[in-house]
Order: structure tokens, then sequence, then C-alpha cells
């Protein structure tokens, strides 16, 4: 016996006025709480600040109103379960969340409410959803056609493939196979074609309906910089661009977020660390700062900004590369969220490219899993050195076709190209000649003092004077050989490897070396206009 129907109207655009006092659904949200509310599964994406919530919690609220019962949201994240049920039960929405920061008392009060179908919604992370004892719950509600709806939300978590793999995702299979007349609504803001198909297939959302919404964030200035002096670029780029703006710095490693956090203080610009290193209160406290207080730049890993909601976040830096363009994308996305004018800038150079594919190539992951993830290393890469819109690029990798965007840095200042052919080939066959004379490999100082004929120690210990490739390169600056360099690792024609990050070519250097591949090369940030150079776009 299904509990009578609940006060209030159950059509959506009622509860989306009377409840959350808005005027219009936005983009999809229509179509989508139309779907789901009538009971159909649905796989959502979109991005960042998009408004998913609204998508799981009318349906919620209508059909709870239709006397179907409860809604069980599942998220990996405490502090926005807690942000929304406040926010919902301020608008008189009865919700609740489970997770292991409540008392006892306070978990069976909140059970006793789930169980008689009074509540609307409860939030759950995934290993309480799918715990035995849950499930019972659920199985008892469902009984009784209680049990309404089920919304997994940063549902990408699921998929190996995506950079916030969770195990406990992977049982949420589990939902639809005890309960496959309940319907289920899954939410993500990132997914690559592969991240896709590994959700459908590990939530089995085969018979889903999937609601793509664009992924374009027009308010976001995307700029890419050649790695020089990052410290200093960081620092100017604030102080011409952002003075007194909040904003997020990302680095790899959590060393490198304290130092930078402190360097900037002495700089002048009040910054905070935030790492998973840090002691669970210190954390808290740097990021309620950041959210309560102006201004204050939050230096982190990649350990924070999930689930944070501070819309008027006017930057995102990376001092680091990031995994893949999903990654990229998902920490950029947290700029600008108001909708007002923001900045995504990044700034890399040769070694983030090696020790990024050092980090796959070390990891004890299998050959199939490491293919994956250097192929999503190199789509970043080539949008690092795109020399077109790195809009074009995004929206591309996401699915979606667009035209030249005139907000990101290629738009505004074209870069200056050339054609780096010979000198491609120039350096490719000096490496080649290393190995050829002495079976050896050498690093990339080495490689282009040979290539600018310098007389060092280690040129005449190696006898590499004797070359045939020796100052054939004096032509370019050490700059611009290390840009040439870069872009040859970033296309995969140049592998660093070992400890000091030799080089060696891979099967694709043939193609060039042989001249049947001409390279067309972004110029060196310092290089003088040389008569080669043509501007583009
Ligand atoms: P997401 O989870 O996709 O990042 P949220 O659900 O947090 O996005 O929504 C982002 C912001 O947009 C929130 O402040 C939300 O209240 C607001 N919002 C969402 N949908 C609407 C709408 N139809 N009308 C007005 N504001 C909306
Ligand atoms: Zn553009």
């Amino acid at each position: 016996s299904a509990a009578p129907a609940r006060a209030g109207s159950a059509l959506p655009l009622d509860i989306l006025h009377e409840v959350f006092g808005y005027s219009a659904f936005r983009g999809q949200q229509a179509a989508i709480v139309e779907h789901v509310t009538e009971g159909r599964d649905a796989l959502v994406l979109m991005p960042t600040g998009g408004g998913k919530s609204l998508c799981y919690q009318v349906p919620a609220i209508a059909r709870h109103r239709q006397g179907r019962g409860v809604t069980v949201v599942v998220s990996p994240l405490i502090a926005l379960m807690h942000d929304q049920v406040g926010a919902l039960e301020e608008v008189g929405v009865h919700a609740a969340f489970l997770n292991s920061t409540l008392s006892l008392e306070d978990t069976q009060r909140i059970e006793r409410e789930m169980m008689s179908g009074r509540l609307v919604m409860l939030y759950a992370a995934p290993e309480r959803v799918t715990n035995l004892r849950f499930q019972a719950q659920l199985a008892s509600l469902h009984e009784r056609g209680l049990l309404s709806l089920f919304a997994i939300d940063e549902a990408h978590c699921v998929s190996q493939w995506g950079h916030d793999f969770r195990e406990d995702y992977l049982q949420l299979s589990v939902l639809h196979e005890r309960f496959p007349d309940v319907p289920r609504l899954a939410l993500t803001a990132t997914a690559d074609d592969q991240t896709r198909a590994d959700m459908i297939e590990r939530l089995q959302l085969q018979d889903a309906r999937v609601f793509i919404s664009s992924f374009d964030r027009p308010n976001i200035r995307y700029t890419l910089v050649e790695k020089d002096n990052p410290r200093q670029q960081l620092l100017r780029f604030i102080r011409d661009e952002h003075p007194g703006d909040a904003g997020i710095v990302y680095c790899q490693s959590r060393r490198k977020v304290e130092e930078t956090a402190t360097w900037l203080s002495d700089q002048g610009v009040p910054a905070l660390p935030y790492h998973a290193g840090l002691d669970a209160g210190v954390r808290q406290r740097h990021q309620d700062r950041f959210l309560r207080e102006e201004g204050l730049v939050m230096v982190a890993t990649v350990a924070f900004g999930m689930g944070i909601d501070k819309p008027d976040v006017r930057f995102v830096a990376h001092l680091d590369l990031p995994k893949n363009i999903e990654g990229y994308y998902q920490e950029t996305g947290r700029a600008g969220r108001d909708g007002g004018e923001a900045d995504a800038w990044l700034t890399y150079g040769l070694a983030d490219v090696v020790n990024q594919r050092r980090m796959i190539d070390e990891s004890p992951a299998t050959d199939e899993f490491k293919r994956i993830q250097r192929g999503k290393l190199d789509a970043l890469l080539a949008l690092a050195e795109a020399h077109d819109c790195r809009r074009v690029r995004l929206l591309s990798y996401f699915g979606e076709d667009s035209a030249p965007c005139g907000n990101c840095d290629n738009c505004l200042r074209p870069p200056a190209t050339w054609d780096g052919t010979e000198a491609a080939r120039k350096m490719l066959s000096c490496i080649y000649r290393f190995w050829q004379h002495g079976q050896q490999r050498f690093g990339a100082g080495h490689l282009i003092d040979v290539l600018r004929g310098k007389q060092t120690d280690k040129v005449r210990q190696y006898g590499h004077e004797s070359l045939s490739t020796y100052g054939v390169g004096a032509d370019l600056s050490e700059n611009q050989w290390r840009a040439v360099l870069r872009q040859l690792v970033a296309l995969g024609h140049v592998v660093a490897e070992g400890e000091f990050n030799t080089l060696a070519l891979t099967a694709s250097a043939r193609a060039v070396l042989k001249g049947d591949v001409q390279l067309t090369l972004r110029e060196a940030a310092d290089a003088p206009r040389r008569s080669k150079t043509t501007r583009v776009g």
C-alpha cells in the first residue's frame, strides 16, 4: 500500500516556482525532469554549474507528492550532502543524509523517517547504500511501494579510466539488479566517450536516455603558456589580471603546494595551502576561509575542489600538467560559476610532459590501462601545443562541434608558427647519431649543446664534435630548441626515459626523418621573429 499523495502540486514547473523560487528551467533541465518524473532512466552529462541538482530534486519532490516515497541520492561528498540537505530543509523539503559523522541516535531517527516514507530525499555515500543492512531496508521500502528513485551523483567515479575512480561505485549495479523497476538517474560533469561508455556498462544504463548539455563555459578564457619561470609567471598573471580576486592554483605535489602558498603570501598575495597530507582540521579551516573570505588564493592538489560551490572563483591556475583533459576541464570548471568573466591559466614545459609519461609508465597498472592513460595524456598535450582555438579542441574532445571562440589565448593572440620540419629532422637525426656513434642516449641539455656546436667537456669526452649533426643547429637559440623538443615529445616522436630522462626515438620519428611529414610548430615565446615565421588565425 503506497502512501497517500502529499500536499502540493506534483507538476515540475509548480515545484520549481513554489519550492525553489526559480522562474524557469534551464537548458535541458525541463526535459530531464519530465523524463525522470515519469519513472524512466537517464544519464545526464552537464558541466559544473549547469544545474544538475534540480534534475533529481524536482522529480524526487514530484514523485513523493504522487505517493511514491523516498528518493535515494548517492553522493561521494559529505560536505555537499550537508549543504544540500540544509538548503532543502530550509525550503521545507524533508531531506536527510546518512554518514559516519552522525550519532547512533540521529542515524536511527533518520532511518525511521525513511522507513515511514515521510522522507523525500535521503543522501548517502555509495558504501552505505550498498551495505547489507541498508539493502534490507530498501527492500522493505520497495515492497511497500515507497522506493521512488535512485539518483547517482558524480557517476563518473564508477569509471576506472576516469580520474576520480572509486571502488565503492562499482557495487552500485546492485541497485538495478535488486530493484529493476525503480528508475535511476546518473549525473556527471565530466565524461569523454570512454568514461561515458564505462558508466553505461557498469551502472547498467543501456536503456537510459542520455542527456548531453553543451559543455561550453563561454565566460572562461583559456590560456596555456610555455613554462619559463613558473612562479614569476604565476605572480605576474595574478598581479596583472586578478589582483584581489579569489582563485585556485593547482600543483601536483604536496611539497610544491606548501612552497607555492608560502611564496605567494610572501609576495603579498594572500594564499592558503590545501592537500590530503594536512590535518583534517586545518583543511576544513582553510576551505571555510576560502569560501567565506574575499580574495583568497587556494594553492592545492586535486584533493581540493570536488563539491566546492564558490561562485566567484575568478581564476584557476595550473602550475603542473593535469593527467588528462577531463581533469583539466573539471578543475578549470570551478572558475566563474557565477557566469562572470574568469580565467583558466596553465603553464607547462618539457619536464611536465616527461613526468606525466613516466608516472603512467611506472604505475603498477595493466598495459591496457596504461595505453588508455597515454592516449588521454596525448590529447591534453595536443591541446597544450595547439595553435588554433583551445575551446574548439576542448569541446570536440567532449564530442561537440563549435566555431573559434574569440575568448582563448590562441583566438585573442594567434601564435606565431613556423615550418619546423627541418629543425625537427636535425634534432631527430642527432638523437639517432648518438646511438649509432656509441650506443648511448643523452638528455636534452647535451643534445642541444651538440646541435648548437658548443664546446663542452661532455662534447669532448664523447667525441661528439665528429658527428655530422654537430653545430647544424646554430641558427636557433637554446630556448627555441627546447620548444622544438617539447613539441616532438608531445607529438610522440621522441620519448624521454630513465632516471636521467635520456632521449630516444619512437617508431613515428622515422616518417619525420624521411621527410614524409611536415611539422608546423609553435614559435617559442621569446623567439626573435625570423623570416620563416608566419602568423595564423
Ligand atoms: P551543478 O551541480 O551542475 O554544478 P548546481 O545544481 O549546483 O550545479 O547549480 C548551480 C547553480 O545554478 C545553483 O546555484 C543553482 O541554484 C542554480 N540553478 C540551477 N538551475 C536553475 C534554474 N533553473 N534557475 C535558476 N537558478 C538555477
Ligand atoms: Zn578560442
